[in-house]
């Protein structure tokens, strides 16, 4: 392949927790990286409309940013994300999407798709992207720096975050947890804004994406296994933050159609006893008016609740 490639990354689902490692790997092999826009209604129509009506949100969204790419770009970048850790794997539709993305496209352009399995019970990781930086660049040494240059922004992406985590905490002011996928969570697009609208009311935000990794896990400790490797880090986020007299409410962001949310959150809403909890289920038909007003309120009986808790 030549070092002028053209590399398409649909910004949705794991973009949203890796697109910094993705994008600095392939553009230090020298490959051109295009991204597909933010979500938007034309994205939402187009995926909606090659999808099963069964499928989550974050899915349809995906073959919208997906067909957004198509015929702009000499391959698009599909990882196959499986198993993160020896004991889980992540969400089925997540393994799968490799394929499935291969039926909204006409299948003699299936080559189109350019993939690479992440499995941590065949090879590490950074194997994993050696190989496929050597079918995009053969020179071994500069795959070996785009590597490191990736995973070294992507580390220090992560020390910005535990930065935020720890000045939110520091601060004053009523905060909430925001629990759910970095892909629910940061495409303002499906969840209609939904942080910016927490700030607007005056109240801080902490999300799973934030929380120190370690954190997350010992809270998990004598909780029941999960399997699902992404909700092992939500659901020990939910945990710290039920635990925590810092966080004054709780947020449980999920989308219509997720099977592994469905079944983890109620037990979580069996575990919140002592906390506001606000549950928000994101589909398609999702209005900005439905947010802002269950924010609007939630925040206020946070607020009115914590004044209360200073008088007594
Ligand atoms: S975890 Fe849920 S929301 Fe995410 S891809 Fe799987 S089913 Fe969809």
């Amino acid at each position: 392949m030549s070092d002028k490639i053209k590399i398409g990354i649909p910004k949705s689902l794991l973009w949203h927790k890796y697109g910094v490692f993705w994008e600095v790997f392939f553009k230090e092999l020298g490959c051109k990286v295009l991204l597909s826009s933010d979500t938007n209604e034309k994205i939402v129509e187009q995926g909606v409309r090659v999808s099963i009506d069964e499928l989550c949100i974050p899915i349809k969204i995906f073959y919208g940013h997906f067909l957004e790419l198509y015929g702009k770009c000499d391959k698009i970048f599909v990882p196959r994300y499986w198993k993160l850790d020896r004991k889980s794997v992540t969400c089925p539709k997540l393994i799968t999407l490799t394929d499935t993305a291969n039926q909204v496209i006409k299948a003699n352009d299936s080559s189109i798709i350019l993939s690479s399995v992440i499995n941590v019970t065949k090879r590490p990781i950074s194997i994993s992207f050696l190989e496929l930086g050597l079918k995009i660049n053969k020179n071994l040494f500069k795959v070996m720096r785009a590597y490191k240059k990736a995973l070294l922004l992507y580390q220090e992406k992560k020390i910005r975050d535990e930065k935020k985590f720890n000045d939110i905490l520091s601060k004053n002011s009523l905060k909430i947890a925001v629990i759910g996928h970095e892909y629910n969570i940061n495409d303002k697009y499906i969840n209609q804004k939904l942080i910016t609208q927490i700030k607007i009311q005056g109240a801080d935000c902490i999300t799973p994406e934030i929380i120190p990794k370690k954190l997350c896990e010992r809270y998990l400790e004598g909780k029941p296994f999960i399997h699902w490797s992404y909700e092992k880090e939500i659901i020990g986020a939910a945990y710290w933050a039920i635990a925590s007299k810092k966080i004054s409410g709780i947020i449980l962001v999920s989308s219509f159609n997720c099977g592994p949310d469905s079944l983890l959150y109620e037990q979580l809403l069996l575990d919140i006893k002592k906390k506001p909890v606000l549950s928000v289920l994101l589909d398609e038909y999702t209005s900005s008016e439905t947010i802002n007003t269950r924010i609007e309120a939630f925040v206020e009986l946070l607020r009115r609740k914590k004044r209360m808790n200073t008088h007594e």
